[in-house]
């Protein structure tokens, strides 16, 4: 695997890439690095990292965020043939504290599932009755104008 140089060295994520922090790496090439998770949800847990130190999804370059989500299927592929417990895979990728990120250098976790291994989604109260169709039109319009580069509330007042 090749060298990559630190680019924040008070980021545990940046040291690892760089090989100055232990760390069971599986895959490196020039955009990202794969290594296991310290702290395995199941047996395989992986991360995908960007080897360029980026805190959140808004900083991360288009080819960057590509690869990363290809050098994660290819893993869930890997996960699938390695013998470890795999019938199925989550990828999952925080975004912010809100979301549950810990480490501020941008991650994808690939994570094998096998029924019974106790590790879940938890749903908010009330999930499941469905959202109109007027609900999800409006929260649509909002998204698609934020697409566009506008605030989601002038285009509303717009149409
Ligand atoms: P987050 O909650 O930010 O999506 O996930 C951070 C992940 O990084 C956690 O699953 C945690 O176990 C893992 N992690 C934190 N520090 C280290 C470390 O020093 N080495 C490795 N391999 N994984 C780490
Ligand atoms: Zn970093």
């Amino acid at each position: 695997m090749g060298r990559v140089m630190t680019n924040d060295p008070s980021c545990i994520f940046c040291r690892i890439i760089a090989g100055q922090a232990e760390a069971s790496k599986v895959y490196q090439d020039d955009l990202v690095t794969a290594f296991m998770d310290r702290r395995p949800l199941t047996p395989g847990h992986l991360l995908v990292v960007p080897n360029e130190h980026t805190a959140n999804l808004a900083g991360l370059d288009e080819t960057i965020a590509g690869r990363m989500f290809v050098v994660g299927c290819q893993l869930a592929q890997a996960l699938r043939r390695s013998g470890l417990r795999c019938e199925g895979i989550n990828l999952f990728l925080a975004d912010g504290p809100a979301a549950g990120q810990t480490v501020f250098h941008s991650h994808l976790h690939v994570i094998p599932r096998f029924i019974g291994d106790g590790f879940g989604l938890r749903f908010p109260p009330g999930y499941g009755s469905g959202a109109s169709r007027e609900d999800l039109d409006t929260v649509a319009a909002k998204v698609e104008a934020a697409l566009r580069g506008n605030r989601g509330e002038s285009s509303e007042q717009e149409e």
